[in-house]
């Protein structure tokens, strides 16, 4: 089961030549223990990899968010004895503190920070129209949100002595060729590759410490941001991704972005820093 590492220990028996396999049965869950933040976990890619978390073993999986409905039913959904929920706008650098300061608080410490709030406007943002009110409240999330996020999980781990992994939320936007680009989201794919920037320049500030930090970049799947802004059903955001991703029989879902987080966040990724993980399936040039 790839949820589990197998502990094997394998032993010369001096006495008969028998290699003695010892403690198969040592099951240890990919994030065993773990205390972990995601921010936008009411909804989406957060919500799926928030319930990946706990399922490979987190011992605290807090929700941050501004859905408190959501956010609530999600904790509550998990459990409360392993998940909660604290309201937290992150393009509001105090509040992001308090997040992390009242989950080391609660918990003692912080491991994984997936730092993945984000939003994309709904109006045409391209050159010729770009509205910079819009562009300012989305830069406030997607950007100072995103370092926010960054800045005080980091603090926090660095105070803790602990060697963390800290994952953003970019997007196959900020990596696809020059003219893959859509023109009418010019806000959105400079603030995702804003995101790629912080990785790069933050992992080489925290290496010292042994915070790893790296994002992932997923292509359209279809989550609430996706929908309401292609106006657009699930299976609609599907059909018509599916011409442009190189792989063919499978249809890019949460859980795919979330596994890719999963790895980002624990062990099986203990020498990878300042990467971008692309989940798109080989995205086809136009
Ligand atoms: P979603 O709308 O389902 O989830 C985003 C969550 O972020 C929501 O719960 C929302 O309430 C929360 N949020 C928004 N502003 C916030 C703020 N100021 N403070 C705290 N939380 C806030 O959308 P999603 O698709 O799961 O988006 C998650 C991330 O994935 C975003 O960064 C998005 O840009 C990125 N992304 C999405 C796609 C896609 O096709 N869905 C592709 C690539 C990247």
């Amino acid at each position: 089961d790839s949820q589990y590492n197998f502990a094997m220990f394998i032993d010369e028996d001096p006495l008969s030549h028998h290699v003695a396999v010892k403690n198969i049965t040592s099951l240890k869950k990919k994030l065993d223990g773990k205390v972990a933040i995601v921010t936008g976990g009411a909804s989406g890619i957060g919500e799926a990899t928030a319930r990946h978390f706990a399922n490979h073993g987190a011992r605290a999986v807090v929700i941050a968010d501004i859905q408190d409905e959501k956010g609530q039913l999600v904790a509550a959904s998990i459990g409360a004895h392993r998940s909660t929920y604290i309201r937290c706008d992150v393009s509001d650098e105090n509040q992001v503190k308090l997040l992390v300061d009242s989950t080391v608080q609660t918990y003692g410490r912080l491991d994984i920070m997936f730092s993945n709030a984000g939003i994309i406007n709904d109006i045409n943002q391209s050159i010729l129209e770009l509205d910079f009110s819009a562009f300012d409240r989305l830069f406030a999330v997607n950007v100072r949100g995103m370092a926010a996020c960054v800045k005080h999980a980091a603090l926090a781990m660095v105070e803790g002595g602990v060697r963390g992994s800290i994952v953003c939320t970019a997007s196959s936007v900020a990596t696809i060729l020059p003219l893959t680009a859509t023109p009418i989201h010019t806000d959105y794919i400079m603030s995702k590759h804003a995101v790629l920037g912080l990785v790069r320049s933050a992992s080489a500030r925290l290496g010292e410490y042994g915070i790893r930090v790296n994002c992932v970049s997923p292509s359209g799947v279809a989550t609430p941001l996706a929908c309401n802004t292609l106006k657009m059903t699930a299976e609609e955001v599907a059909k018509t991704m599916e011409p442009k991703i190189y792989l063919k029989g499978v249809v890019l879902t949460t859980s795919h972005v979330a596994d890719a987080v999963v790895f980002l966040a624990c062990d099986d990724s203990e020498f990878i820093t300042g990467h971008n993980l692309v989940v798109d399936g080989g995205f086809l040039p136009r």
